[in-house]
């Protein structure tokens, strides 16, 4: 999905410049009649400037959200093979502990029941 994004924003990136030139060069003309009533076709080159800086601008948004898309899903991805990992049992742990309905024992760090007084290793309940 990550890169998936970071694909879709490379391409939009390119498809972007060249439909900016196209654009740029198809709406950068002012058509008028001429006084023999033919039609006249003049490049506006500062029409043609704009059109191409709106097309480069609205590509450069489209991308970078790809692009910030594709950053944010890599860092999801690195938080929960962190989690998956060995982080994910601590974190019940301390998530049992904080109910109260068990305690760690201070030497071997071995979760027991609250019903427990002494731990398994010998160490009995603070
Ligand atoms: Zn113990």
């Amino acid at each position: 999905m990550k890169d998936f994004c970071y694909v879709v924003g490379c391409i939009v990136m390119v498809l972007g410049v060249i439909g900016s030139i196209v654009l740029a060069a198809s709406l950068g003309v002012e058509v008028s009649y001429s006084h023999y009533g033919t039609l006249r076709e003049e490049r506006n080159w500062l029409l043609t400037i704009v059109w191409f800086g709106v097309g480069v601008l609205s590509t450069a948004v489209v991308s970078s959200i790809l692009f910030a898309l594709s950053e944010v899903l890599g860092y999801l991805a690195r938080i929960n093979n962190k989690l998956t990992s060995s982080d994910i049992n601590s974190v019940i742990d301390s998530m049992k502990l904080v109910e109260g309905s068990e305690w760690r024992c201070s030497r071997c760090g071995r979760i027991n029941n609250k019903a427990v007084g002494t731990c398994a290793c010998g160490q009995s309940r603070e």
